[in-house]
C-alpha cells in the first residue's frame, strides 16, 4: 500500500524570511518522510542559528519600522479574515497536505483547515472589538491601559495538527500587531510554507511573518534563546516544556506552554452508556490517538464495567485503520518510524500491566508504515506506566471504580492536568466532579468541543498559562499604565530644608 506525494511540490522545503523563499545560509537540510512508506519524499532546509538570527532581524525591523504594528485594528482585522477567506478557499488542497505529511486520515485533516480559518476570523473581530479599563479618581487623577503588542513573537509547534496548531498562535499574535518567526515540527514541515503564500496575497507585509524550519535542538534552541524575542510561544511535550523554560530564564522571556496530557475520562453508572462509549472511542481513536487532549484513560464505575469493556472492544475492533488519503479510513498511520517505536514499546508494555482486550500490534494486512491497531488494556492499576505516561497513539487504558471519591483520586492520580471527560446524569455530581478534578479543561456528557472564547490550557505537567479569547490577546500585549493628574501634583517637597 502506498500513497503519491501530492502534486506540485517544490523541489525543497524552505525558510521564509523577510518575504523570500530561501535554504540555510550554510545549505543545511533534512530528510521528510512519509508515514505510509517511511521513505524520504522531499527534504527541508534545517535552520541553524544564523537562519534564526536572519529571521528575527527580519521580525525586528518589521516591528520596529513596517506598517503592521501601526494599522488601524479595523485594518488588520479585514487582513485576518482575508486570510481566513484564503485558507478556507484552500482547504482540499490544505487537508491533502496534512494527511500526506502526517498521516492523518483525510476526513479528519479537512476539519483543521476550517478551524485554522476560524481562528483568524475570531481574532480579527476580537481586536476590534477590545476595549481597556480607564479610571478615574474624580478630581484627581485619570488612568487608563494604553495596550501595546510585544515585539518578535517566537512560536514553537507540534507535528499533530500542524497547520491548524500554528493557527492558534499566529493568529492572536498577529492580530495583535506582533511580527513573528514561526518553527514548525520537523516530522511534518509540508503545510507551514504555505502560510507564507496565504499571508502575502492576504496583505500581510514583508518581514512580519518568518518562518525557519529545522530541529528542535538547532532552529527551535536558537529561537528560545535569542534575546531580541521576548515572547515564547510553544506547544508540545511537557519534557521540551521544562528544557525552553530553563533556556528562557535568563532571558525572563514571557512564555506559553502548552504541553502533554494524559487526560481521564469517567463513566458514571448513570451515564447515557451509547454516548459516552461514541465519545471515549472517538477521544482515543480519532487523529490516530495523537492528540494532546485525548481521553487515554477511561475510568468506569464497577456496575456498568464489564458490559463497558465488552462494548468498547468490539467498538476499537471494528476501527477501520486504512491508508490516510481513504475516505472510509478512521485511523491512519502514526506521524513517524520514532514516534511508531514509541507507541509500539508501550503497547508491549502494556501487555504485562494490564488485559489486551483489542488491537495490540501491528493491524493485519499492514506489514509496513507506521500503523498501530486500535489498542485496549482493561484492569489497568493506577500505578501502571500505561496509566501514568503520554503515549500519544491509538492506545487506552481501562480502569474500574467504586465511589465518586475513588474516581476523582484516580483522576487525579497522574502528573497531567489537562483535560477530562466526566459522564453522568446526575447534575450536582457533573459540576462538583467537575470543580474538583485537577484538569485545565473539563467536558460533561460531551466530547472535545470547544468555543474560541473560552480559556485553553493545562495544569501541573500539561502546561503554564492559558490561552483563548481574550487570554492570547495579554499574552501577546502589554498593558501599559498611563497616569494623568487632573489638579496640582502632590509630592512631599524633598532638599527644601535649609
Ligand atoms: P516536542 O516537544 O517533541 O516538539 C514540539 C516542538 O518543539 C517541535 O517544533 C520541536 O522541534 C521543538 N523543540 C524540540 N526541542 C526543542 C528545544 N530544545 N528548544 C526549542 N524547541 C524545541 O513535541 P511533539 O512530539 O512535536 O508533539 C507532541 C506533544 O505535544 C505531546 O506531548 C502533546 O500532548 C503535546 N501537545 C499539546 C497540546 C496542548 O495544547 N496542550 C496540543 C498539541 C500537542
Amino acid at each position: 500500500m502506498t500513497q503519491h506525494p501530492p502534486t506540485g511540490l517544490p523541489d525543497k522545503i524552505r525558510h521564509f524570511i523577510d518575504g523570500t523563499f530561501v535554504d540555510s545560509v550554510g545549505g543545511e537540510t533534512f530528510d521528510v518522510l512519509d508515514p505510509v512508506s517511511n521513505k524520504t519524499y522531499i527534504r527541508a532546509a534545517a535552520g541553524q542559528k544564523a537562519d534564526i538570527d536572519l529571521a528575527v532581524s527580519a521580525a525586528k525591523k518589521a516591528f520596529k519600522s513596517g506598517a503592521w504594528p501601526r494599522l488601524l485594528p479595523r485594518e488588520r482585522a479585514r487582513i485576518m479574515h482575508r486570510v481566513a477567506d484564503i485558507v478556507e478557499s484552500r482547504d482540499a488542497q490544505l487537508a491533502e497536505l496534512e494527511s500526506f505529511d502526517s498521516g492523518l486520515p483525510i476526513t479528519q485533516a479537512r476539519g483543521q483547515a476550517r478551524r485554522a480559518a476560524e481562528n483568524f476570523r475570531f481574532f480579527g473581530d476580537l481586536i476590534v472589538a477590545q476595549h481597556d479599563n480607564t479610571f478615574k479618581v474624580p478630581d484627581r487623577q485619570m488612568n487608563y491601559v494604553n495596550r501595546k503588542p510585544i515585539g518578535v513573537a517566537g512560536l514553537i509547534t507540534p507535528w499533530n495538527t500542524p497547520f491548524m496548531l500554528e493557527s492558534w498562535k499566529l493568529a492572536p499574535a498577529l492580530a495583535t500587531g506582533n511580527t513573528v518567526v514561526l518553527k514548525p515540527a520537523e516530522f511534518t514541515p509540508l503545510s507551514a510554507s504555505l502560510w507564507a503564500e496565504i499571508f502575502r496575497e492576504a496583505g500581510i507585509p514583508d518581514g512580519v511573518f518568518n518562518l525557519v524550519n529545522g530541529l528542535g535542538e538547532e532552529a527551535g534552541d536558537a529561537l528560545v534563546k535569542h534575546p531580541d524575542v521576548p515572547l515564547i510561544s510553544f506547544t508540545g511535550e511537557s519534557r521540551t516544556g521544562q528544557i525552553i523554560f530553563g533556556n528562557a530564564a535568563p532571558y525572563l522571556k514571557g512564555l506559553s506552554m502548552e504541553l502533554g496530557g494524559k487526560s481521564p475520562a469517567i463513566v458514571f453508572a448513570d451515564a447515557d452508556l451509547e454516548a459516552a462509549l461514541d465519545a471515549t472511542v472517538f477521544g482515543v481513536f480519532s487523529l490516530n490517538g495523537e492528540r494532546c487532549t485525548a481521553g487515554s484513560r477511561i475510568l468506569v464505575q464497577r456496575e456498568i464495567y464489564d458490559d463497558f469493556v465488552e462494548r468498547y472492544a468490539e467498538r476499537a475492533k471494528n476501527v477501520v485503520v486504512g491508508l490516510p488519503s481513504d475516505p472510509a479510513t478512521e485511523v491512519g498511520a502514526l506521524v513517524h518510524p520514532e514516534h511508531y517505536n514509541k507507541v509500539m514499546s508501550y503497547v508491549e508494555l502494556g501487555k504485562s500491566e494490564g488485559r489486551l482486550v483489542a488491537g495490540g500490534g501491528r493491524p493485519e494486512g499492514f506489514p509496513t508504515g507506521n500503523y498501530v491497531a486500535p489498542t485496549v488494556f482493561v484492569d489497568v492499576a493506577p500505578d501502571a506506566r500505561i496509566f501514568q505516561e503520554e503515549i500519544f497513539g491509538p492506545v487506552v487504558a481501562i480502569t474500574p471504580f467504586d465511589t465518586e471519591e475513588e474516581a476523582l483520586e484516580l483522576a487525579n492520580n497522574t502528573a497531567y492536568g489537562l483535560a477530562a471527560y466526566v459522564w453522568t446524569s446526575q447534575l450536582k455530581r457533573a459540576h462538583n466532579f467537575a470543580q474538583a478534578v485537577e484538569a485545565g479543561m473539563v467536558w460533561l456528557n460531551s466530547n472535545n468541543v470547544r468555543d474560541l472564547r473560552t480559556p485553553f490550557g493545562g495544569v501541573k505537567a500539561s502546561g503554564l498559562g492559558h490561552e483563548g479569547g481574550y487570554r492570547s490577546i495579554d499574552f501577546y500585549t502589554d498593558q501599559q499604565a498611563v497616569h494623568i493628574t487632573l489638579n496640582e501634583s502632590h509630592s512631599p517637597r524633598f532638599g527644601t530644608a535649609k
